[in-house]
């Protein structure tokens, strides 16, 4: 065994006796051969700028997505950023976008000088509500950003529909939700570009930042080609601006050496996630997440709503359960976003009510049904 090996094993004996919230260790059990393989071959190459490792994913991820295009970038927030400039987001636009996310949603949206525009969502899914997007929509909105929460996909039928009466285009944050589908098609291939992440604790993740963009569109993705070499179209030749925005060789061949078991792990997914629903149905006071008929989620969080919630986590703590909430303050009350008074009902009791639980595809159902009695204890 090498160094390297033995050193992660050590580390995950360490962890044995705790429930982990999210389980890498034991995906990286399975996977490390093949990891270390493919890491080796970067070593040995050297090329560890737009090396083969990119392409050769960025291949794979769009026959994966249903995609003519897939861009690897240097994180889900700069997916995001280009996305933006490729479409010619700026100073003055609005883009529509959803208050209940992680903050790199609504962040690159004021980087470029334009307006978040916050829209309340759905209580259910907690993803944005189609309908609330239409009364958003001004003569200076350029995009309309949603975000497909937790693993399961917002509504793009009745997002685009609403889009096209504009002429507006979508962007899917689906930083938590690549290998989702939604109505058979597969996250990141339903709006005119798709964004994910592959920050480690994400579905698909690597072992440090990277991100990805999806589209269809051959000018859209020559532009964001672009955007993640400055700009540039042949060597130092720059027609537009843009940043530094490259996935690294290295985090390529370790997702190449993940995507290989990733459609299995897409399915133990659903299935633990579905495992939870089941048990924790009947709980007074505690909603198991609600994933429409059309759907299957990769449950990046499985998130239930609870009134109590204060109690209910501090039960959960004190008995070996780690948690997590997602979010505990929605955007449009952020510091950072001060000055935009909105009020935002649902995302403002979402933030009050969501417990995370732990979710990987290596939990294991005894496990599972040891969390759910420590959750039905800690309500009753
Ligand atoms: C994680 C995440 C991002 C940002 O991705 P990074 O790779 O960390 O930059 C953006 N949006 C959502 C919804 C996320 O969960």
């Amino acid at each position: 065994m090498t160094a390297f090996a033995a050193c992660q094993m050590k580390e995950m004996n360490l962890a044995e006796n705790n429930i982990p919230f999210i389980d890498l260790a034991s995906q990286q059990k399975q996977l490390l051969p093949q990891i270390e393989t493919n890491i080796k071959k970067v070593l040995c190459h050297g090329r560890y700028i737009m090396g083969p490792e990119v392409a050769e994913l960025e291949e794979r991820l769009a026959a994966f997505a249903g995609t003519k295009h897939c861009i690897g970038m240097g994180s889900g927030t700069d997916a995001l950023m280009a996305a933006l400039m490729a479409l010619g987001v700026g100073r003055g636009d609005e883009v529509i976008t959803t208050p209940f996310s992680f903050i790199a949603t609504a962040e690159v949206i004021s980087l470029l000088g334009a307006k978040p525009v916050f829209v309340d969502v759905n209580p259910h899914t907690c993803n944005l509500d189609p309908d609330l997007i239409r009364d958003a929509v001004t003569p200076k909105t350029r995009a309309i950003m949603p975000v497909s929460l937790y693993g399961q996909c917002a509504d793009f039928d009745r997002i685009n529909a609403v889009a096209d009466r504009h002429g507006i285009p979508v962007i899917e944050d689906g930083a938590q939700s690549f290998g989702a589908t939604y109505k058979s098609r597969r996250s990141c291939s339903l709006s005119t570009i798709g964004c994910t992440s592959f920050f480690p604790s994400k579905p698909l993740g690597g072992y440090g930042d990277g991100g990805a963009c999806f589209t269809d569109d051959d000018t859209l993705a020559k532009a964001m080609k672009e955007i993640r070499v400055h700009g540039q179209d042949r060597r130092y030749h720059h027609p537009r601006i843009g940043f530094n925005g490259r996935l690294d060789t290295i985090q390529a061949a370790v997702l190449l050496a993940k995507l290989d078991n990733f459609e299995d792990e897409v399915i133990k997914r659903s299935d633990i996630g579905r495992r939870y629903s089941d048990q924790i149905q009947g709980i007074q006071g505690i909603v198991p997440p609600v994933i429409e008929d059309w759907n299957t989620s990769v449950y990046a969080q499985y998130t239930i709503q609870a009134d109590n919630r204060e109690s209910i986590l501090a039960y959960l703590g004190q008995n070996g359960v780690p948690t997590a909430i997602h979010y505990p303050v929605p955007l449009h009350l952020q510091p950072a976003f001060e000055g935009r008074r909105y009020e935002l009902a649902v995302s403002e009791s979402l933030a009050k009510r969501v417990i995370s639980l732990p979710m990987h595809p290596f939990l294991g159902a005894d496990t599972q049904t040891h969390i759910v009695s420590i959750l039905k204890a800690a309500v009753s």
